[in-house]
């Protein structure tokens, strides 16, 4: 019962066209976008900062919208969120990028990373409905990593602690997104089961020009050496910071020095980033 990818419904003019172009998305939209197919993941490689070798890559929604052309994350995932559209969004990740995943990537020690909103309702038979599908393509549940932001992890912390033990278990990764951003109690924070920290971008895209940035990167990977969970800093834009992350210990890289988030057979591809 799907309008067609390529038969999108006529737009009301005015309705919801802005003054200035500037077009406001509403959940008809997304639904729209849903039913025609418009959303599909791309991938960003995360190397080690050490051997440069692949280590896992993030799934990073697209929206290719008829009129629109590319819509960037940030213009709907908000309205995802406030709407209730955000767990079929999430699904819909899932079963476009498990089994590209475990078609390359089955049975490696390669990682695929999953953006999860607090606001989904990730319950046990969500968690159990993964697990069932990555046996199905075999794909064991630690190649998987849920990423939360900071802020969505601590919305809730206790039912956050509750609902990602569980997740724990079953062999899911976690790692918190964006740290650095919240003003989280660190205390609460640091009792949620992550295996991974990631350095929020605003603080490594910075950290070539500034040395509070280096100092505050420097800290985050510190916490996460102190309390044995790896770190990955997002948002390497040059040579520099990639030589300082290794020079700290940071664990793992991404960005767009190393590389950009690519199309699934581009990124099936991409095997290595070379230092030199
Ligand atoms: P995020 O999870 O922090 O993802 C990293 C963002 O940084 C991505 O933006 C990525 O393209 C960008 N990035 C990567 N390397 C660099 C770099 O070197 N420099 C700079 N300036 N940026 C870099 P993107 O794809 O536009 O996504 C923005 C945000 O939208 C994500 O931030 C995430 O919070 C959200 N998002 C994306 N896909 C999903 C999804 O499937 N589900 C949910 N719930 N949220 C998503
Ligand atoms: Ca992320
Ligand atoms: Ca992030
Ligand atoms: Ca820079």
């Amino acid at each position: 019962s799907g309008v067609s990818s390529d038969a999108p419904a006529p737009r009301q003019p005015g309705q919801a066209m802005a003054a200035g172009g500037n077009y406001l998305i509403q959940p008809h939209d997304i639904q729209a976008g849903l039913d025609g197919n418009q959303f599909f993941p791309v991938y960003q490689p995360k190397i080690s900062c050490f051997s440069g070798q692949l280590v896992g890559f993030e799934a990073l929604m697209r929206w290719r919208h008829p009129q629109l052309g590319m819509v960037p994350p940030d213009k709907f995932i908000g309205c995802a969120k406030n709407s209730g559209l955000i767990d079929a969004l999430t699904r819909r990740m899932f079963d476009l990028s498990l089994e590209w995943f475990a078609q390359h990537y089955g049975s490696t020690s390669v990682r695929l990373a999953i953006n999860i909103s607090a606001r989904s309702r990730l319950d046990d038979v969500f968690v159990e409905d993964i697990i069932g599908r990555c046996r199905k393509c075999g794909l064991v549940p630690g190649q998987l990593i849920f990423e939360l932001t900071e802020t969505s992890a601590m919305e809730d912390p206790v039912a956050s602690l509750d609902l990602l033990t569980r997740m724990r278990m079953k062999g899911i990764h976690l790692s918190i997104d964006d740290l650095g951003t919240g003003f989280s109690s660190l205390l609460q924070l640091v009792r949620l089961p992550f295996s991974e920290l990631k350095v929020d971008k605003s603080f490594v895209i910075t950290a070539s020009q500034s040395s509070e940035s280096r100092q505050v990167v420097q800290a985050i990977v510190g916490l996460g050496q102190s309390l044995g969970i790896q770190s990955t800093a997002e948002g390497v834009e040059d040579h520099e910071t990639l030589q300082f992350l290794r020079d700290i210990g940071c664990n793992f890289a991404q960005g767009f020095h190393i590389a950009r988030p690519m199309p699934a057979d581009e990124a099936s591809r991409w095997s290595h980033f070379s230092f030199d």
